[in-house]
């Protein structure tokens, strides 16, 4: 007889290990010291119990086993050489699955583990001038694409590919590459001519990315987000208005007016509630809106209060540049503080994620902010401050144009005295949806 010596590779928690192997099989003790199970041999009986977080019973040279409560087969029965439990490498995918509820996988004579596989596979279906790619995954998976004309790339974290996955292109897609990194795996996409419309969604148990013959591009539903409200005030002017007041009347009557021109308005809040900054976002998202305009009042740090300032400041978003760009952003995202309930830190990753997912929105959003800076101080009269660019709470994790409007300052007692006053913010509100309008008007001739 030839028996054949070579050692079975296992990756396990990101760990390798070699363990010897005879013939195929491998020693019960061997495996014990990787996987970290209990084991019982009952010699009588001759059943060998093995438990981590599934108990197993299995017996020599049977092919019936037990795990829990039920009965498996295997391919190779369990043998005991020489006074040693041995367990055939084929069977170790399953035996390993059901012991630890972990997915093991055996590819290239490697058994790997550790990690579930989350990526199951990907199919790409042409049906009527629409190319639909569909990632198939399990859980809840997160992803960021970016791209333009004839590439695009499809990032999505945490995420573990069955083995041997294949991808045949097919319609618009021409090319389609998956690399995988050490906690992402990496698609890339080249289109067939650069005039295609691309959207990314999550679909039940699918990321799709799907290509097809632009349309007419059309803006439709704004959101409008009235900054702060219940129990955080935001800026409080001399006289005691309170930011959260104004920017709820703002939104309404903004709302009212766009609505008459015949848009579809979805508010974050229309009473004097407390909406956490994330959930603002949720909304926008969800709702797949294509603007949002989250409006606020400006006001000077309290350290500062001597300083005078006035006029119209139009975010959007990035990281802050200037000083002032930066004391705007922390008064603004101090709204987080009155969220302790729910206060997990994010990791930089995210953050960095947040802002290049709005990148392709960047430059419409520079545009909206620069058309409604221009028109709201036409139409008030208030001085022009120009605009900014912060990394603001409310407008990352938007899939659409989104910007920020400082209506004035609430902290300047004659802008505050202009703030109180509902003719004011009436002409506030119009400026504003001036610049919307002009916005749509110059974004529906480039589509
Ligand atoms: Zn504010």
């Amino acid at each position: 007889m030839v028996t054949l010596l070579l050692s079975l590779v296992i990756i396990y928690q990101g760990e390798r290990y070699e363990i010897p192997e005879v013939s195929g099989y491998v020693n019960v003790a061997d495996l014990q010291e990787v996987i970290g199970f209990s084991t019982r041999w009952d010699r009588e009986k001759k059943f060998l119990y093995i438990k981590k977080n599934m108990e197993l019973k299995l017996m020599p040279d049977n092919t019936f086993f037990e795990a829990g409560k039920e009965v498996y087969q295997l391919s190779k029965p369990m043998k005991l050489i020489e006074g040693k439990l041995m367990l055939h490498r084929e069977t170790l995918p399953e035996l390993l699955s059901l012991l630890t509820g972990e997915e093991f996988f055996e590819k290239g004579g490697t058994i790997y583990a550790g990690r579930n596989v989350n990526v199951l596979g990907v199919d790409i279906e042409e049906k009527k001038g629409v190319t639909k790619v569909k990632i198939k995954i399990k859980g809840n998976l997160r992803f960021y694409y970016e791209g333009k004309d004839t590439l695009w790339k499809l990032t999505i974290f945490d995420a573990v590919p069955t083995p041997g996955m294949v991808l045949i292109p097919k319609g618009f897609v021409k090319k389609v590459k998956m690399e995988e990194k050490e906690n992402y795996i990496l698609f890339t996409f080249v289109i067939k001519d650069g005039n295609k419309d691309v959207d990314v969604r999550k679909d039940k148990d699918a990321i799709i990315f799907e290509v097809k013959e632009r349309e007419k591009r059309e803006i439709k539903t704004i959101v409008i987000d009235a900054g702060h409200g219940g129990k955080d005030p935001g800026a409080i002017g001399p006289s005691g208005l309170k930011e959260k007041y104004v920017t709820l009347d703002v939104a309404k009557k903004l709302a009212a007016i766009l609505k008459r021109k015949g848009f579809n308005i979805i508010m974050t809040r229309t009473d004097d509630t407390f909406i956490p900054l994330k959930e603002r976002t949720r909304i926008a998202d969800e709702a797949r809106a294509d603007l949002f305009i989250s409006i606020h009042c400006n006001a000077v740090p309290k350290r500062k209060k001597k300083e005078v300032k006035k006029g119209v400041e139009v975010y959007f978003l990035s990281a802050a540049k200037t000083d002032w760009e930066r004391a705007v952003e922390a008064r603004e995202n101090s709204s987080i503080e009155f969220e302790k309930t729910n206060s997990v830190p994010v990791p930089e990753l995210e953050y960095i994620l947040w802002d290049l997912a709005q990148n392709i929105f960047l430059e419409e959003s520079s545009e909206l902010a620069i058309a409604i800076q221009e028109e709201l101080c036409k139409t008030t009269g208030l001085y022009n401050r120009g605009v900014k660019q912060a990394n603001f709470y409310v407008l990352r994790l938007n899939y659409m144009p989104a910007v920020l409007v400082e209506i004035g300052f609430i902290s300047n007692p004659h802008e505050e005295k202009l703030l109180k006053s509902s003719s004011f913010r009436e002409k506030i509100a119009e400026g504003i949806a001036r610049g919307i309008e002009r916005f749509v008007r110059e974004y529906e001739k480039k589509y």
